[in-house]
């Protein structure tokens, strides 16, 4: 295949470090996989993983990355499947394909508004470094290839690459792909505008060509003359979106008036940084614009952009009024702004090896992994290991051969360990990297080893999604009700059950990221106190509770009102009206209805005695009123009153932890029901009681009162 082979080439010259016949086999394993499909343009589709992986390669991935840049369609679209790829190229592999599937449920809904929330979804569906970079690689090929993809579907893709692709190629840094991303992205979104701007920019750009070489030139001579060392001077143009950008804020009217339409780039040797000098230099030479300088080396920019910007007027020549930007920065900080976290997170950008050194490199790692295995099954080894590989020279001959000893009883190669034990003796010189390499990975396997790539940027939040493919922002360890009560009180109030990617789930389930959330109400449907110990958010919390306080309120009230009517009854009183007027001047104080309701409330939960309040409201019916009094039959909701709870056995027993429960307030010898709380502890109801049938009914046991024979049965 042609194409493979001119990958294979650029990674023969650039990445002589990796194990390129590993991934020779991977991308035999990848086109035989996709062998007869095809790609909307006609091509073979292997085209497509071979063009993702060539996309990576500017990014310094890890040979893993680019095996899973080749399988990334694999298990998606052929037949072979997860267990295949990790029988077949191990557990890494796997999980960064895996990954790359599980990000393809991430599409982004045309209309809306929340972008931050999706790409914080994104990215942590993305739990590794490298499966970003590789979806961003991905997405950037099918961008390239747009114009094949159904007219109807190129609009969509385009909204949803500006959305979620460029910004996080911007958010980290990886300016190389964002502009690519973002101007693609432009073409189809506003073909006419693109085409008008392109035009229009071109022009500009054939008109400038001479005044920058002129511009290179003078600088390169300033440097010289002055002695300071430079790797290159490059300019640079803005990409058409920034301008098309800038142009919508007016910020400019017309192409013409802006001014860092394109910009010099000095880039400095990272061993001797003049940066100051340069600047110095500059603005000795040329006239500095105000307030055009900026220093974003004192005060990086918060993605970690780093260079001197200035711009001066009196470059390129003379015929030449146009001022021009300047960046001043050295390789690294050019590394940097170019490839963002990929400069630093994988292979060191600008480490090239040599051949000799990469076959060392790989040897290395090679007996590594092969001692990593060894680790796997006798993990208390470690330490002895860990010291050899540090202390070997100081280390006592016996001590060293029985470690050798172990390594070849368990059956590590004779030439493995004597190109250890080479590596050793000759110390420092020669095997410094692999020393250095060998130690920090024997003491990551003391810690947690692969974690070094985890993209952990939301440890407390989980991001879920509605049927309609909206987005929700969550804290870590929500449930569906959290879910629920988040899109809508009401929804949470009447919540019945929860499906989660088309499964019901308990209410009590923990969200993942990126499941899909769907809730199921009826509307009599109520709130129950037990959910207060599994929501986690406070708002579904407050929401909850102030349900059940209202709830509570209203029977207060109304069993006041019930207290208050039976006491005006005995002295032969009419009933409260609807307005309690009654009740308007209690206490002397002018009651307004709400004022009116507390005092029933009052009443209704036994802080207040009702034959005090007809006392007080009818004073000279003083002594009926109490002689009434004592014949007031039981129902006040006053602990004094009701039963104990040391009247009820539980399933024949007596002295168990009971309560009584307050929504049905049980008294003998209406038959009753227990139920086993959260807590533990037994919770009484009327066997009518209206709550019982949204209890879980495993979690009932019979109960009945102390003396009677009236026993109830267990629903269980
Ligand atoms: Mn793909």
């Amino acid at each position: 295949m042609a194409s493979y082979e001119l990958l294979r080439e650029r990674l023969d010259r650039e990445r002589p470090d990796l194990d390129l016949d590993l991934l020779d086999r991977t991308f035999a394993f990848a086109e035989k996989a996709h062998r007869g499909q095809k790609r909307y343009s006609g091509e073979p589709y292997i085209e497509h993983p071979i063009a993702v992986a060539n996309i990576l390669l500017d990014l310094n991935p890890d040979v893993v990355s680019l095996q899973a840049a080749l399988l990334h369609d694999v298990t998606e679209d052929t037949e072979y499947k997860l267990p295949a790829v990790k029988k077949e190229f191990g557990p890494e592999v796997a999980r960064l394909v895996s990954g790359l599937e599980k990000l393809s449920i991430v599409k982004v809904p045309g209309a809306t508004k929340k972008h931050e929330t999706w790409n914080k979804l994104f990215l942590s569906m993305a739990e590794d470094i490298r499966i970003v970079f590789i979806k961003l690689s991905d997405r950037l090929h099918n961008l390239r290839t747009l114009q094949y993809v159904p007219q109807e579907k190129q609009a969509r893709i385009a909204e949803e690459s500006l959305m979620i692709h460029a910004a996080i190629a911007s958010r980290l840094g990886i300016y190389q792909f964002k502009s690519e991303i973002e101007d693609l992205c432009f073409r189809y979104l506003d073909p006419q505008k693109y085409e008008e701007l392109s035009k229009e920019f071109e022009r500009y750009k054939k008109k400038a060509q001479p005044v920058i070489s002129q511009a290179k030139k003078e600088l390169q001579k300033l440097l010289q003359e002055s002695q300071i060392p430079f790797e290159k001077i490059e300019g640079r143009f803005k990409h058409l979106y920034s301008i098309y950008q800038k142009m919508q804020k007016k910020e400019a009217e017309a192409l013409a008036n802006i001014y860092d339409l394109f910009a010099l780039r000095i880039i400095l040797p990272d061993e001797t940084p003049h940066l100051y000098s340069v600047l110095g230099l500059l603005h000795g030479h040329y006239l500095p614009l105000q307030d055009r300088f900026k220093d974003y080396i004192a005060v990086p920019k918060p993605n970690g952009y780093r260079s001197l910007h200035t711009t001066v007027l009196g470059l390129g020549g003379e015929d030449n009024e146009q001022p021009m930007e300047i960046q001043i920065r050295t390789l690294a900080m050019h590394q940097e702004a170019e490839l963002g976290v990929a400069s630093h997170h994988l292979y060191k950008a600008g480490e090239r090896l040599t051949q000799k050194e990469a076959k060392m490199r790989r040897e290395a790692e090679r007996i590594l992994s092969t001692i990593h295995e060894f680790l796997n099954q006798y993990p208390d080894k470690k330490v002895d290991l860990l010291e050899w590989t540090e202390r070997y020279q100081q280390m006592s001959l016996e001590r060293r051969k029985e470690i050798e000893n172990w390594l070849l009883e368990w059956g590590m190669p004779q030439e493995d360990l004597i190109s250890l034990r080479r590596a050793r003796s000759r110390g420092p010189l020669q095997f410094q990297g692999q020393l250095d390499q060998q130690r920090a990975w024997l003491k990551g396997l003391a810690g947690s080893s692969l974690a070094q790539m985890d993209l952990d940027l939301y440890p407390n939040q989980i991001f879920v999604l509605t049927p309609h493919r909206d987005v929700l922002e969550l804290p870590k360890g929500a449930t569906p009700l959290d879910f629920a009560y988040n899109i809508h009180s009401e929804l949470g109030h009447h919540a019945v059950f929860a499906k989660v990617n088309g499964r019901i789930v308990p209410l009590e389930y923990e969200l993942q990221n990126g499941d899909i959330v769907e809730i199921g109400s009826r509307s009599n449907a109520v709130p129950r106190r037990y959910w207060l110990s599994f929501v986690k958010t406070n708002s579904a919390k407050s929401k909850i509770k102030n349900w059940l306080n209202r709830q509570e309120r209203e029977r207060f009230i109304k069993i006041g009102r019930d207290l208050l009517n039976t006491q005006l009854n005995a002295i032969g009183k009419p009933p409260l009206d609807e307005r309690l007027s009654l009740l308007k001047d209690y206490g002397a104080e002018n009651r307004d209805l709400s004022a009116r309701e507390e005092l029933l409330e009052t009443i209704g939960n036994g802080a207040l005695s009702p034959v005090l309040v007809v006392k007080s409201l009818f004073p000279e019916e003083e002594t009926r009123v109490e002689e009434k009094a004592k014949k007031v039959p039981s129902g006040v909701p006053n602990e004094m009153m009701s039963p104990r709870s040391d009247e009820v056995l539980i399933t024949g027993e007596e002295n168990l932890p009971v309560q009584l429960s307050s929504c049905c307030r049980p008294r003998p010898p209406e038959p009753i029901i227990g139920f086993v709380t959260r807590g533990h502890a037994i919770r009484i109801h009327r066997q009518s009681c209206s709550e019982l049938s949204g209890l879980d009914g495993i979690r009932f046991v019979s109960a009945h009162w102390k003396g009677s024979n009236n026993t109830s049965k267990s629903s269980s």
